[in-house]
């Protein structure tokens, strides 16, 4: 998709607050400083659209951003603070569970792991839980451009060993900001899946 026009539409923690018009969403869920907001800006063509690394302990909602008017990309707060609460980190929890599972126009996930680590506790049990509401899982492992040539193949087989990839329901692919490697990719799993 040529992406001309975003706009941040609402940010919300209930249902009553999400959209009402009904277009497919894509969620976009990793780890704080995974590399999310880089790629939200590469898929929209801006610079400087989404925030980056949203700062610890401020409020958590879920952004809606209208992208060319045909659908949303939800922007779920990264996890993974050490400094979280628990009581955060359960209210946090509850406001992705809730979205999640009673979301019908929810299309897919966008589950962003770094491509140069093997996915952390929090990576595989938002895998698993994604999978087990057989909501599509687009896997996209950030930085691709910090790993060596020749040594992707191995991070990609850490990467699905880890995580018990399940191919029935998911798929997986690399991804730079820096190059702009697999953004065509992204937005032709984007578009199969609307
Ligand atoms: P977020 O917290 O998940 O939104 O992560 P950001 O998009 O803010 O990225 C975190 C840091 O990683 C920033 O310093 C980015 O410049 C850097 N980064 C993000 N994507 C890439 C990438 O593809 N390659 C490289 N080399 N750095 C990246």
């Amino acid at each position: 998709m040529e992406v001309h026009n975003v706009d941040m539409v609402m940010s919300a923690v209930s249902p009553s607050q999400y959209p009402t018009d009904g277009k497919p969403e894509f969620a976009l869920v990793g780890r704080s400083n995974v590399g999310k907001s880089s790629l939200t800006n590469t898929l929209i063509n801006r610079k400087n659209f989404a925030r980056t690394s949203a700062q610890p302990g401020k409020t958590q909602t879920l952004n809606f951003y209208d992208v060319e008017d045909q659908l949303y990309f939800v922007d779920v707060p990264g996890y993974g603070y050490a400094k979280v609460s628990k009581k955060q980190r359960e209210e946090f929890g509850q406001m992705i569970e809730t979205y999640i599972t009673s979301r019908k126009r929810l299309r897919g996930v966008i589950s962003l792991v770094d491509a140069r680590h093997a996915p952390s506790q929090e990576d595989v049990m938002m895998y698993e839980w994604l999978n087990y509401y057989h909501i599509p899982i687009l896997v996209v492992a950030t930085k691709l451009d910090k790993i060596a040539r020749g040594k992707s193949n191995q991070a990609e087989s850490i990467i699905k060993k880890k995580l018990g990839y399940d191919p029935s329901n998911s798929d997986f692919l690399f991804f730079s900001s820096q190059t702009k490697y697999g953004k065509d990719a992204v937005w032709d799993w984007i578009e199969a899946h609307i």
